[in-house]
């Protein structure tokens, strides 16, 4: 069983038409994928709208949980927490923030702006995360990733020791693009393995932090 709570599609700068997402991540033995194109404040109602019809659709007709998410991305720090608040009221489960990775000029306080939103559930790549924010993620709940995506990933290990110290939660995400960025079971298992956390450690992260995140989520209230 694969989850995968962070992908991109055609309604950004994905490949893929969201209704093909799902269906190669059904492919692939995933159990739930979140799609979760990047926004900001102009686009969002429009993604998130289109984004929950085929959602919806998916469920209805095929053995996944798909779900509608975004990805709030280069949002100025100070307006991340109201347009989490927003992304929410307009139909996102999951709101995602493209956190402060060391291979783009992510505004600095973005990372911890995202950890201080209640409205927000995962933290993407934060590769320039303190001990600080780590253990405030561990206080508020909010995930921290572990990407499969190409330069994002090169903080992994970092993030994994961070959260381990701190008890903060972490998700592996694809940040997928396009089909062969999509998670199998085996490559879940070999990027959590070369973080360096333990075999229950990883098993934490791939099975019972998304089962977490799921209970949690609207269509389970
Ligand atoms: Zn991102
Ligand atoms: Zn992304």
């Amino acid at each position: 069983m694969v989850y995968d709570f962070h992908t991109h599609t055609s309604l950004s700068d994905g490949v893929l038409s969201p209704m093909e997402l799902i269906k190669r991540a059904l492919e692939n033995n995933y159990k739930a994928v979140a799609l979760t194109d990047h926004a900001a404040i102009g686009s969002l109602g429009r993604i998130i709208k289109e984004t929950a019809e085929v959602c919806a659709l998916a469920r209805s007709y095929w053995n996944i949980l798909a779900i509608p998410g975004i990805e709030l991305t280069h949002v100025p720090a100070q307006a991340i927490a109201e347009t989490a608040k927003k992304a929410k009221e307009l139909g996102a489960w999951i709101v995602v923030v493209h956190g402060e990775t060391i291979i783009e000029p992510v505004e600095k306080g973005t990372n911890l702006a995202a950890l201080h939103s209640p409205h927000v559930d995962i933290l993407a790549h934060p590769g320039l995360l303190s001990l600080e924010e780590a253990e405030l993620a561990a206080t508020t709940g909010i995930f921290l990733e572990i990407s499969a995506r190409k330069g994002h990933c090169l903080t992994n290990g970092y993030i994994a020791s961070l959260a381990q110290q701190a008890g903060a939660k972490l998700l592996l995400s694809s940040d997928a693009h396009s089909e062969e960025d999509l998670l199998t079971t085996s490559l879940a298992d070999a990027i959590m393995h070369g973080t360096g956390l333990d075999y229950a450690a990883c098993h934490q992260v791939l099975s019972t932090n998304p089962q977490i995140l799921i209970k949690d989520l609207p269509s389970h209230c």
